[in-house]
Order: C-alpha cells, then sequence, then structure tokens
C-alpha cells in the first residue's frame, strides 16, 4: 500500500485516508462503508484538511452516508474536523468525551503519550496483537500490520523498563530522558524513528507513573527538552 496522501482502498469496504509524513498533526483517519450507511473514523486536525477528506470519499459515502463517527481519543488531529461531519452520534470512550471538553487545545495539540501508564499502552498493543487481523491502520503513519505493532510495544517496554531502572537508581527524570535518548538513538530496532525527542515525554510519563508525587515539567519545557534531544542527536 503507497504511503501517500488521501484515500487509499483496504477490501472488504473499508479504507483509509493517509497524511504522510505522519508527524504532528499529519493523522490518519479510517472508513468502513456499510449497506446504505458507513462508518468514519477519527476526523483532521483542521476543517480544511477534514474538508479535503470528506470530498475524497463522496464517490464512497453517497450511496452510503457517514452516519456514525467515532473518535479514537481527544487529541485535536483526530477530531478538530467533528463539525464538518453531519451525525446524530458520536462514540468515544468516557475518557474521551471528557477530554473534548475540559482539557485546553493546547494540550490536546500535542499527539504522544501524555497519559501513562506506558504498561497500559502496551497491554493494549497486546490486546491488538491478540486479534484476528491483518491490516492496521495506525493513527499516524504508513498502513501497516502486527509487526507494526509489535515494534510500539517494544518500544514503549523497553523505555518503561529503561525508566523505571534510572527511577530505582535515583537518577532524575530530565536526566534519565537523556540516558535513554542515547541508548534508544543506538539501537538498530528504535534508532531511526522519526519524532525522536518524544523519549522525554515518553520517560516523564513513565516517571509519573512510577512516583505519584513527581510533577511533570510544563508543556514549553517539555517541548523544549523534545527539540534539545533532537538537536543533540542530529534528528
Ligand atoms: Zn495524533
Amino acid at each position: 500500500m503507497p504511503y501517500t496522501t488521501g484515500l487509499h482502498e483496504l477490501g472488504d469496504s473499508c479504507f483509509a485516508y493517509l497524511q504522510p509524513d505522519g508527524g504532528w498533526g499529519w493523522s490518519n483517519a479510517g472508513l468502513v462503508v456499510g449497506d446504505g450507511a458507513s462508518i468514519l473514523v477519527d476526523t483532521l486536525f483542521d476543517l480544511r484538511l477534514t474538508r479535503s477528506m470528506l470530498d475524497s470519499m463522496l464517490a464512497v459515502t453517497a450511496p452510503a452516508p457517514i452516519a456514525t463517527l467515532v473518535n479514537t481519543h481527544a487529541n485535536g488531529d483526530h477530531c478538530y474536523g467533528n463539525q464538518l461531519v453531519d451525525v446524530p452520534e458520536i462514540v468515544a470512550s468516557a475518557a474521551t468525551a471528557h477530554e473534548m471538553t475540559e482539557v485546553p487545545p493546547a494540550m490536546l495539540a500535542a499527539p504522544i503519550v501524555w497519559a501513562g501508564p506506558l504498561s497500559n499502552w502496551v497491554a493494549a498493543c497486546d490486546l491488538m496483537l491478540a486479534m484476528d487481523i491483518d491490516t492496521v491502520v495506525p493513527g499516524h503513519g504508513p498502513i501497516t500490520d502486527k509487526t507494526g505493532i509489535a515494534a510500539v510495544r517494544d518500544y514503549l517496554a523497553f523505555v518503561d523498563a529503561a525508566a523505571a531502572q534510572r527511577h530505582a537508581n535515583g537518577i532524575d527524570a530530565w536526566e534519565a530522558v537523556r540516558d535513554i535518548a542515547r541508548e534508544v538513538g543506538a539501537s538498530p530496532e528504535f534508532g531511526g524513528w522519526g519524532e525522536f525527542g518524544r523519549i522525554a515525554v515518553n520517560v516523564d510519563t513513565a516517571y509519573r507513573s512510577l512516583d505519584p508525587s513527581y510533577v511533570t515539567p510544563n508543556f514549553v519545557e517539555q517541548f523544549r527538552r523534545m527539540a534539545e534531544i533532537e538537536g543533540a542527536t542530529g534528528r
């Protein structure tokens, strides 16, 4: 499946709308076309992007209009286009519904592991790995299969274990970030991944779940740290 902008047919009346390169804000969406009605999974970051996605879906949604919208989570790049989808019902988890109304947009603007513990994300990956599925449309990036889920699972499990080890040794979070970033950067498995600086937030998330009294730096500082990590590693 080519990783190009636009609608891609996956088979069985399922479609993926992709937005390379999958970096900040460049999210994917899904469409399941049924008999006379369709389900849209997520909208995009703004109205212009969402409008162009909906237009590209018209050929398949004209005979089967979108009747249900599912929002996978409350980050803006997956729901800020909701107002363009005229449906009686939006399906989302209770936590997503809460975030949509309670969390400020500035926080939602960042796709990433803001909420821990990382072990929950690993468990979610394991749940998907146990499903009888062949094709995976991730929230960002190219279409993949279970190998893509397994790679994310292994990365998160690695970061979680590395953070726990440093926390147990009394190393502070920011030092742990820089240390783990060096280790991840040198690894053949994860060293070439994009958005490398996210390790800063992922490790911070791990520290927060290890120690409830730990105070996470503010968002400006978190972005500064991500930029520093990416600058230091030349990514
Ligand atoms: Zn996202």
